[in-house]
């Protein structure tokens, strides 16, 4: 599960990372408000999971309410590319924090190094929004420390991190406590990633988080459940709350970026029923894995989630009755059509396998059309998509 920066200041803040003062807001309104009731230089910054804010024109500076109101309004609802991000990433909230005085940028983190089945520490002196091109070009600035986890992270370890990375002397006295605090967090929370970029030493000595960015283990979510409420915020956890919410597993559900409706069981095919349509000229605008043994319930709902997404102009509902019994599948979807407050869009049905003669028997009595193979349904899905059928 990524973490928003908010949400991985809230964790650093737990551990003892000292982060600058700030307030989180969904609203321009909130926004102008806090900085009214406390007056200075504020950072805005979007909340998106995607890198390099700074350079997509996601990271402002606001001195008084009103423009602070101004920004945070242009900000919230905006779509934010970046080279990261070509599809770009909605906004829906900001972090309102102090302006910091930067002396300088370091860059911290910490991950797992499958290799060497170590965590390892990368720290360079050379931090903030050019930090890639700094890796391919300046690699040696780059210190890397492979810590043992049986016998944990040791003072004298960041000592020595700190000379190999050749952080200015600023940050001597505070280093040891973040890396430790560091270690700390990706072991108490079952970290994937923690990263500070920029670890900012400030002009008046002060060393601050002034980024992070979290990545935890969903396996080891167990440890912090209360963190799952989370999960909502990010869209690619959004996809998995939503296939959560309708009884699938977190997998089943994920959006993409074409205009074809995808239900298949089976997350095999599922992947087939998609490269058929890209054979047949078109995309997918979602995939759902029904699961096995669907029943009429689970399709109805199924079907409802596929097409509340806006984007989805035709759908091709890939069936292979094993478990899943096809008689059952088409009473779903019969009876999902035959809901009031459903949105409607042309449908093309391929069901084969266990009870097929009785599943198209239902199908047809109600008026929706199947076909016999895979192709036919992706094309047929394409053509409709197209409003050409
Ligand atoms: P990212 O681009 O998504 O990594 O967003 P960051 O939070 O790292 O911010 C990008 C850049 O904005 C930083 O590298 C800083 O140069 C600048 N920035 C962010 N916060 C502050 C601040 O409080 N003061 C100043 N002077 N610059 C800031
Ligand atoms: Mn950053």
């Amino acid at each position: 599960m990524k973490l928003m920066e908010y949400q991985g200041k809230e964790l650093f803040r737990r551990v003892g990372i000292p982060v600058p003062r700030g307030e989180h807001a969904s609203e321009a309104k909130a926004v102008g408000a806090f900085i009214a009731a406390n007056p200075g230089a504020w950072v805005l910054k979007a909340q998106v999971q995607m890198g390099g804010r700074g350079k997509a024109g996601g990271i402002k500076f606001a001195e008084s309410a009103d423009e602070g109101k101004k920004i945070a309004g242009d900000l919230i609802g905006m779509t934010l590319r970046g080279i990261q991000n070509p599809q770009g990433e909605l906004v829906k909230s900001l972090l309102v924090e102090e302006k910091v005085a930067i002396a300088h940028e370091a860059y911290a983190s910490i991950t797992i190094d499958r290799t060497a089945k170590k965590p390892v520490f990368i720290v360079t002196a050379q931090g903030g929004m050019d930090i890639e091109e700094v890796a391919e070009s300046h690699p040696a600035a780059i210190a890397k420390y492979w810590v043992d986890p049986a016998i944990g992270f040791q003072p004298f370890e960041a000592r020595r991190l700190f000379y190999a990375a050749k952080l200015p002397a600023g940050y001597g006295k505070e280093w040891p406590k973040i890396a430790a605090a560091m270690y700390r967090l990706f072991f108490e929370y079952g970290a994937n990633l923690v990263e500070i970029n920029p670890l900012v030493l400030t002009k008046d000595g002060r060393v601050i988080a002034s980024d992070a960015k979290v990545d935890l283990d969903d396996n080891a979510l167990y440890k912090h459940p209360e963190l799952l409420a989370w999960a909502s915020d990010s869209p690619e956890n959004e996809d998995e709350a939503k296939a959560v919410e309708i009884g699938l597993g977190r997998s089943n559900y994920a959006r993409l970026d074409g205009d074809i409706g995808v239900m298949a069981n089976g997350a095999g095919l599922g992947m087939g029923t998609m490269d058929a349509i890209r054979n047949a000229g078109g995309k997918a605008a979602n995939f759902l894995d029904v699961g096995g043994g669907a029943q009429a319930e689970r399709v109805r709902k199924c079907y409802e989630l596929i097409v509340s997404e806006p984007k989805v102009r035709a759908m091709f509902i890939n069936i292979f009755g094993g478990i899943t019994r096809a008689d059952q599948v088409a009473s779903g979807i019969v009876e999902a059509l035959s809901g009031g407050s459903l949105r409607k869009v042309p449908l093309v049905v391929r069901l084969t396998g266990t009870n097929e003669k009785e599943g198209r028997a239902i199908l047809s009595k109600a008026g929706i059309a199947s076909v016999e193979t895979m192709d036919e349904g992706a094309a047929k899905a394409v053509a409709l998509a197209k409003g050409a059928a």
